[in-house]
């Protein structure tokens, strides 16, 4: 990040702020030499989302979902409990109810379709809002925008999209390695 231009004498071009526009930002990875103009907050902010979203190729994406899934922390097993509580998270009480055979016979309120599907892809899928007839690429790009919209850097860290982006996550993980949905 650049340092502050104290002669500027532009406004932080965030909508709605009336902060002194000192900080610059490159338009776009391809336009270095056009700027935006922000307050020290705001081209913050924008700093992020251009490391998180356009500068990172595919890879740093991934990656950096894999670290934002375990929230920086070294990744570890699931202890026992704490497995019980991931499923409950998810609305789910007991998994054995749901993979068990009483869930094949009555798979609950299906509004994502009606092909057959494990409980745990169905289930999924209602996390992320798809549709079961969907290709892994159309649910990949729902995902994507859901994570979007859910990562701490553009929401403050806030608790309730914390726990919502860890089921969002995990509802891809499960599409992710799935046989039933086209490439
Ligand atoms: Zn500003």
């Amino acid at each position: 990040m650049s340092g502050a231009f104290e002669t500027s004498t532009r406004v932080c071009e965030h909508p709605g702020c009336k902060e002194a526009g000192q900080y610059r930002a490159p338009k776009s990875p391809d336009i270095l030499d056009d700027y935006f103009w922000f307050c020290r907050e705001h081209v913050r902010e924008y700093n992020l989302k251009w490391n998180f979203f356009n500068g990172s190729t595919e890879e740093e994406f991934q990656e950096q979902l894999d670290k934002d899934r375990v929230w920086e922390r070294p990744t570890k097993p699931f202890k026992k409990g704490e497995e019980q509580r991931a499923w409950s998270r998810l609305g789910i009480k007991d998994p054995h109810e749901v993979l068990g055979a009483k869930a094949t016979q009555n798979p609950g309120k299906s509004i994502t379709g009606t092909r057959k599907l494990p409980p745990t892809e169905r289930k999924a899928l209602e996390i992320l809002e798809a549709k079961d007839h969907w290709t892994r690429p159309e649910v990949r790009k729902q995902y994507k925008s859901l994570v979007k919209d859910l990562h701490p850097d553009m929401n403050g860290g806030n608790r309730a999209d914390e726990d919502r982006l860890q089921e969002v996550v995990w509802a891809w993980d499960q599409i992710k390695v799935s046989r039933n949905f086209r490439d």
